[in-house]
C-alpha cells in the first residue's frame, strides 16, 4: 500500500521529532557554507537555536535573489570533490540558480521519486515513458532516477517529436507518462492528425503532469482525451525538482513529503504565518540535503494546506493545487488577475482548443487585455456567426471571472506560438510597464 510504510504514515508527533532531529542536522550542515555560516554567526544563530518546528521562525528567510546574488558556490556545504551532479535553470534572466548534489542527495532523491510515483498507483509492473527534456532541467533525470527505482521498464524518450513519441507508446505499450499538461493537449492534436485515438490505440492508464500550473478543467480535460488517470506532481528545482509533492490515487490535494521538507505558508506581504488552511505563499526548508542544504525558501508559489486527514492514510499534509506565483499576477484597470483563473474559464468551454495567450497591451491609452483562443479544428470552418457567438461568450465568462472585459480573438487550432518547454501564458506590451 506504500512505497515506505513507517515514514509515510508516522503519527504526527513523531514526524515532528524527526523534523526537529533533521533540521537542526540541517542547520549544521548549512553552516559550512559560506552563506549561512557568515549570516548566522552575526545573528548568534546555530542548531541549538531550535528546539521545536515553530523555532524555525527565528532564522532568516532564503530568497531566489540571495542564490543569485552567491552563485554558484555561496550555499554550498561540501567539497567539490564530495559532488556527483548540478542542476540548474536557464537563467536568462541573471544569474542561473544551481543547486549541487552529493551522493545522499542523489539517493534520497530517487526514494522520494518512487515513493511520489508509487502513491500515484504506478507499479513495478508499468512501462514508464518519460516525455521530458534530459539535461539540466530536473523532469527528465530526476523522474528516470525514480522510475529505476521503483522498477518500471522505463522508456527515457525526452521531449518533443510527438509522432515519435506516439510511436514509442505503441510500440512498447506504455502504461504511464510523465509530461508537462500544456504538451499533452498538443499531443492529442498529433494523435488525431495520425488517425490514432489513444483511448483505444495505446495502453496508457496513467499520466504524471506537472511542472506548470493547470487547472482541475485542463486535468479533467486531459484525463477525457487519453482516457487515463492524471496526477498533479510539483516540485521546484531548488527543493531538487519533481518529487516534494504529489497526489495519491484519491486525487484530492498533494501530499508534500514532510519527513524531506519542513513547509511555512506565510503572508507575503507581513511574512507571518496564514491562519489555518489559507492561501499563502509556501516556504520550504530541506530536511534531509547534504550539499546544498536551503532554510526556509521563499518559493513564490501560492497554494494552502488542506484540512483533514487523508483516506490513504498517509500523515503528510496535502497542499492545494498551486493558484499560482505571487510573481504571475498581473493587474489590469485595478484587477488582480492570475492566468490559472482565465484557463479555468475556457477549459471548461468544450468548443476550446488545445492552446491561449494573454497579451497585456496600451491601445488608445488604456490597458487592454487580448486573449487569443485557439478553437477545434471542427468549429474553424469559417462559419462567421457561430464563432461570433463563441467569441461573446467567452467574454463574458472571463469578464464575470476576472471583473475586467478581455478582447477575445479566437484562432486556428495550432496557430499560437509554442515555447520549448514550460508553456507562456502571459505576454506583457504595455507601455508603463516597459518604460
Ligand atoms: P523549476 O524549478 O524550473 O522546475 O520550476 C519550478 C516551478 O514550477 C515551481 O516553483 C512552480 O511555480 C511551478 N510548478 C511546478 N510544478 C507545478 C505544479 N504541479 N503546479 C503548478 N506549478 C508548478
Ligand atoms: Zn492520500
Amino acid at each position: 500500500m506504500y512505497w515506505e510504510n513507517e515514514l509515510e504514515t508516522l503519527k504526527r508527533t513523531d514526524l515532528e521529532k524527526l523534523q526537529v532531529k533533521r533540521l537542526k542536522n540541517t542547520i549544521q550542515a548549512a553552516m559550512n557554507s559560506s552563506y549561512y555560516g557568515n549570516l548566522y554567526k552575526q545573528m548568534g544563530l546555530s542548531a541549538d537555536s531550535v528546539k521545536s518546528v515553530s523555532d524555525i521562525r527565528k532564522l532568516p528567510f532564503t530568497t531566489k535573489q540571495n542564490l543569485r546574488d552567491n552563485f554558484p558556490y555561496g550555499f554550498l556545504g561540501l567539497p567539490q570533490k564530495e559532488l556527483i551532479r548540478l542542476h540548474s535553470s536557464s537563467g536568462t534572466t541573471g544569474n542561473p540558480t544551481v543547486i549541487f548534489h552529493n551522493r545522499h542527495d542523489i539517493d534520497s532523491w530517487a526514494n522520494l521519486m518512487a515513493r511520489s510515483l508509487f502513491c500515484a498507483g504506478v507499479r513495478d509492473t508499468d512501462v514508464f515513458q518519460n516525455i521530458c527534456g534530459y539535461g539540466l532541467f530536473t523532469g527528465g533525470l530526476g523522474f528516470q532516477y525514480g522510475i529505476e527505482r521503483l522498477g518500471c521498464l522505463s522508456i527515457p524518450a525526452g521531449a518533443g517529436n510527438s509522432q515519435r513519441q506516439i510511436k514509442l507508446m505503441q510500440d512498447y505499450g506504455t502504461t504511464v507518462a510523465h509530461a508537462i499538461p500544456s504538451y499533452l493537449n498538443r499531443l492529442f492534436e498529433v494523435f488525431q492528425e495520425e488517425g490514432f485515438d489513444p483511448r483505444k490505440d495505446t495502453k496508457l492508464h496513467t499520466f504524471v503532469i506537472g511542472a506548470e500550473p493547470h487547472t482541475e478543467e485542463q486535468r479533467q480535460r486531459i484525463e477525457e482525451m487519453f482516457g487515463v488517470k492524471a496526477y498533479n506532481s510539483f516540485g521546484l528545482s531548488e527543493m531538487n525538482g519533481p518529487g516534494v509533492a504529489f497526489e495519491c490515487t484519491y486525487q484530492n490535494g498533494l501530499h508534500i513529503w514532510e519527513d524531506a521538507f519542513l513547509i511555512e505558508i506565510i503572508n507575503p506581504d507581513t511574512l507571518e504565518p496564514v491562519a489555518d488552511g489559507e492561501i499563502g505563499e509556501l516556504v520550504m526548508t530541506t530536511l534531509d540535503r547534504q550539499a546544498m542544504p536551503l532554510i526556509r525558501y521563499r518559493t513564490r508559489d501560492l497554494t494552502r494546506i488542506l484540512p483533514g486527514a487523508c483516506a490513504c492514510g498517509r500523515t503528510h499534509v496535502r497542499l492545494d493545487r498551486i493558484a499560482g506565483r505571487s510573481d504571475d499576477m498581473f493587474i489590469v484597470k485595478g484587477c488582480n488577475i492570475f492566468p490559472m483563473q482565465i484557463e479555468g474559464v475556457l477549459m471548461k468551454i468544450p468548443e476550446v482548443g488545445a492552446d491561449y495567450l494573454i497579451t497585456l497591451e496600451t491601445i488608445n491609452g488604456s490597458d487592454e487585455m487580448i486573449i487569443e483562443v485557439e478553437v477545434k479544428k471542427d468549429w474553424f470552418n469559417g462559419d462567421i456567426t457561430r464563432l461570433d457567438k463563441l467569441s461573446r461568450l467567452i467574454t463574458g465568462q472571463i469578464r464575470d471571472e476576472v471583473l475586467v472585459k478581455p478582447l477575445v480573438r479566437l484562432v486556428e487550432p495550432g496557430s499560437l506560438p509554442k515555447s520549448e518547454g514550460k508553456a507562456v501564458r502571459v505576454k506583457e506590451l504595455r507601455k508603463a510597464l516597459n518604460s
